[in-house]
């Protein structure tokens, strides 16, 4: 029997880097794993993979985050574990005095409107359980100056680690523990490309990792099973961090 048998959990971000690699560690501990992606393909491979259930849905989209929870809930009974994963973080977000307007809106909206909405959306149901187990995904850039340049994305992650303390505490005495996880460079689609349009800028952060190496993504997914389990059952508001060392250097 696997730590997370027969719960359900929802997986946001689920087709690519630290969202696969949860997936597929939640099946491994006998979840039944929702897995959300805005892209259709990348998110039903995942949930094929693991004989678990696709939900196309942009998080950013209220209606469609209210759907997404109403819907597991309505076909499966309940909500166990919310992992609000989803990001991004795109090129044009660059130092403040490039990066305009529209790009800044456009991250906050996917990596901390989204994160709202999903508590806003999942709260009520496990409310009604008296149990669940929320995790958001933020960033060890929110924790520190990591002159990674990229302006939008530190702020929108700082956004989810202040909301997550807010609702942990918010949450405590009902059953819902809601932590943050704060991972530091991993080796995703989403860094690679980074780095791919800038390799000077991965030789610089690689210094700044006391372990010498980027993290990858079944390092994350070990420590999310953890904080979905009742392994984790006194954490909550919590910031855990996994970055090869980085903030403790
Ligand atoms: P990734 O790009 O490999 O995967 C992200 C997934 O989210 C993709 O499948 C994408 O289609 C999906 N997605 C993007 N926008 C969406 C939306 N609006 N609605 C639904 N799905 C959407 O990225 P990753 O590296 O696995 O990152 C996952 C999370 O971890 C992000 O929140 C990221 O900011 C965070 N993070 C990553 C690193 C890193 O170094 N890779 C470090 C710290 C934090």
């Amino acid at each position: 029997q696997g730590r997370l048998q027969d719960r359900v959990a929802v997986v946001t971000g689920a087709g690519s880097g630290i969202g696969l690699a949860t997936v597929r560690r939640f099946a491994a501990e006998g979840a039944r794993v929702v897995c959300v992606d805005i892209d259709a393909e990348a998110g039903k491979r995942a949930a094929d993979e693991v004989a678990g259930e696709f939900v196309a849905a942009d998080v950013a989209d209220e209606a469609a985050v209210r759907d997404l929870f109403d819907g597991v809930v309505a076909r499966h009974g309940r909500v166990d574990v919310a992992f609000n994963n989803a990001g991004i973080s795109p090129p044009d977000d660059d130092s403040i005095l490039e990066t305009g307007l529209d790009a800044w809106e456009r991250v906050l909206r996917v990596n901390t409107t989204s994160v709202y909405l999903c508590c806003k959306h999942v709260i009520p149901h496990m409310r009604r359980q008296g149990k669940g187990s929320i995790i958001n995904t933020a960033s060890f850039v929110a924790l520190m100056g990591a002159a990674t340049s990229q302006i939008a994305y530190t702020a929108s992650k700082g956004g989810v680690l202040a909301m997550t303390r807010e609702l942990g505490v918010q949450f405590a005495r009902e059953g819902i523990r809601v932590n943050a996880l704060c991972p530091g460079p991993i080796a995703t689609p989403l860094l690679l490309e980074l780095f791919a349009k800038d390799p000077e800028r991965a030789a610089r952060r690689l210094v700044h990792v006391p372990m010498g190496r980027f993290g990858q993504p079944e390092e994350i997914a070990a420590a999310v099973a953890f904080l979905a389990s009742d392994d984790s059952s006194f954490m909550t508001a919590a910031q855990f961090v996994v970055d090869g060392g980085i903030t403790g250097a």
